[in-house]
């Protein structure tokens, strides 16, 4: 969990909400591909979306893969397609910029919003580029949490083009790597944008459910749980054939879809005891998330002591050994104020079930 401290105090940044469109229950939505891969690609999709009222078109154009050997982006000719939406659909159009190069080149080709991408943001020397590429120019931009839940970092990133003279800013909230299993691709951790939009004054914040999930199923959950949190908005990929998507293809969604899920959002009030008890709802999902995965680990491992068992002519049931472990964990557990009959309980329903999963495995393993 970050605490607070973990924020420099000389933030001093004054920030306004971003000006962008807001089209739906009074939230900025961005949609388009993760990857311009064809003008029809491109056309195809930003037409229905702006059909489902959509104002901002995002396509990446030049693509930080993590692997080399992947689709990494269209390239320049990309640009002429998103100045063909913005002309034929009036909508605005955004891409990702990590470069000099890109900076130029996107400014050039009519490009409205530029977006720092999570590698990028985590990487001072390609944020100073950028900054120092559109100092003092009439541009949005938009800054991806870098990787690492590093809030100090993400500030560190936004104050960086704050100082070249932007002001129509907005932090992207697309979770945070980890090694290990999570049912996310990206972590979020929602405790971290919201500090940030207290330490920065006035800045909005939108979420990436896309990049959080890593697949399609979970986009709606994340996206309410932004709206929980009251966020400023949502940039979600969206693609005409997601199955057939060049990168991100397992997190993209329709138009048509996206614009089923942004009907069943519920916006709550802004209240900000609500924002409080989601925030700590989110947390409490997020361990029972790694208790579960624990249990599961667990058994797992029990699993494998009843195959060994078995194979060495061994007891199931030991009791020695349930009883110190017993010991330790209720004499741990009261440390922590936790009741010693809680713990037995606890661990009886535990060490039952492992139990339970050995004797399946004794029983089933065929010699
Ligand atoms: C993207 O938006 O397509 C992208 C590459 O995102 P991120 O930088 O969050 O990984
Ligand atoms: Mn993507």
């Amino acid at each position: 969990m970050t605490m607070l401290s973990e924020y420099s105090n000389n933030i001093i940044m004054q920030i306004n909400p971003i000006n962008l469109p807001r089209t739906h229950k009074n939230k900025i939505i961005i949609a388009g591909p993760c990857s311009a891969e064809s003008e029809q690609q491109i056309m195809d999709t930003a037409t229905e979306l702006a059909k489902a009222g959509i104002k901002i078109f995002r396509a990446g154009i030049w693509k930080p893969r993590t692997k080399p050997g992947s689709f990494e982006g269209i390239g320049e000719k990309g640009l002429e397609w998103l100045a063909k939406v913005k002309k034929q659909t009036g909508m605005m159009v955004a891409t990702e910029v990590a470069t000099h190069e890109h900076v130029c080149k996107a400014l050039e080709a009519g490009v409205d919003i530029l977006w720092i991408g999570a590698r990028t943001s985590a990487n001072p020397f390609a944020v100073q580029e950028v900054a120092d590429s559109i100092t003092d120019k009439n541009i949005t931009v938009l800054i991806k949490n870098p990787i690492t839940p590093d809030p100090e970092l993400w500030a560190g990133a936004i104050e960086r083009i704050y100082n070249a003279g932007i002001r129509n800013i907005a932090a992207i909230h697309r979770g945070f790597g980890v090694y290990g299993e999570t049912i996310y691709r990206n972590r979020p951790q929602w405790d971290i944008p919201l500090e940030l939009k207290r330490k920065i004054k006035g800045i909005s914040i939108i979420c990436d459910p896309s990049h959080i999930s890593g697949k399609r199923e979970l986009i709606q959950d994340v996206c309410q749980q932004a709206m929980d949190l009251n966020m400023d908005g949502l940039i979600v990929e969206s693609h005409i054939s997601p199955c057939s998507a060049l990168s991100d293809a397992m997190q993209q969604i329709t138009p048509a879809i996206l614009s089923d899920i942004i009907d069943s959002l519920v916006i709550r009030e802004d209240n900000r005891t609500d924002e409080k008890i989601s925030l700590l709802r989110a947390q409490i999902d997020e361990i029972d998330k790694t208790l579960i995965n624990n249990i599961a680990r667990r058994m797992e491992i029990a699993r494998k002591i009843g195959e060994y068992k078995k194979n060495n002519n061994m007891t199931v049931f030991q009791s020695n050994r349930y009883n110190t472990v017993l010991e330790k964990w209720t004499e741990t557990g009261a440390s922590y104020g936790m009741e010693g009959e809680f713990i037995e309980k606890l661990y009886e329903l535990i060490h039952s079930e492992a139990v339970r999963q050995q004797i399946d495995v004794i029983k089933n393993r065929k010699d």
